[in-house]
């Protein structure tokens, strides 16, 4: 990506153009981790779709419009994870739309990264809190099997959990945000990396620590550069 664009995408977030001075270089290629049998892979996320469609494993199936899976390539070196499915993404069936999605996108894109092409992006939870409440612990032991099946399937490179409630629940710690950015933390069997930052939707409202997620988007994409180049 070159400087004008990034500049662009800086913009579009609301980061001070000065910020992007500091960027590294183009994130690297994708690299692609093999899973599931490919013969399987399709098979298995269909499995998936249908069980989250029609779960009732907690009582939220019951004010829910539908369950909120994910989107993006199911062949993708980057896992972005958030809290759960708001008023919108419970319309629409996907997660992160609205203006929320449009500066995650934005973010994603100003380290290189396409929704569309080289990101999936999921919940901790696959179904709507009434009112957007915090998730209950129950809520997040019924529903964290179907993000570990996730994981399992695509087998990410990184993942980035943003905001605290996703940081928290992925990470079993009740340590506050700030404690837990600018450092690689490790989820699951396959002990995937993971890197901690801001919710766009509480980037929103705080438009001041806009330039603190720049820095963790940065660190994440040195942590990914520097696992394809097998330094990590
Ligand atoms: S939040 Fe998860 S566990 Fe609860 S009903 Fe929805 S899909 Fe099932």
């Amino acid at each position: 990506m070159d400087e004008l664009r990034r500049n662009e995408y800086l913009e579009a977030i609301g980061i001070d153009r000065w910020v992007s001075r500091a960027s590294a270089a183009v994130a690297p290629a994708p690299v692609s981790v093999p899973s599931e049998p490919e013969s399987q892979a399709p098979a298995l996320w269909e499995a998936l779709r249908r069980e989250v469609a029609s779960c009732t494993r907690c009582p939220l199936h019951a004010t829910r419009t539908q369950g909120v899976l994910g989107v993006g390539p199911t062949h993708c070196d980057w896992l972005v994870i958030g809290e759960a499915p708001g008023a919108e993404e419970d319309k629409r069936g996907e997660p992160f739309v609205g203006a929320a999605g449009q500066l995650l996108d934005a973010m994603l894109r100003a380290i290189g990264l396409d929704r569309a092409t080289n990101v999936y992006i999921a919940n901790v939870l696959k179904s709507r809190p009434p009112g957007n409440r915090d998730p209950k612990p129950e809520e997040v032991a019924a529903c964290l099997p179907y993000l570990v099946r996730q994981i399992a399937l695509l087998r990410p490179k990184i993942m980035l959990a943003v905001g605290r409630i996703a940081a928290q629940n992925l990470l079993g710690t009740q340590l506050p945000l700030g404690k837990l950015r600018g450092q690689v933390h490790q989820f699951g069997e396959f002990n995937t990396p993971v890197v901690v930052t801001y919710h766009p939707a509480y980037l929103l409202r705080t438009p001041a620590d806009k330039r603190k997620a720049w820095e963790d988007l940065k660190f994440a994409r040195g942590v990914y550069q520097r696992l394809s180049q097998g330094d990590v």
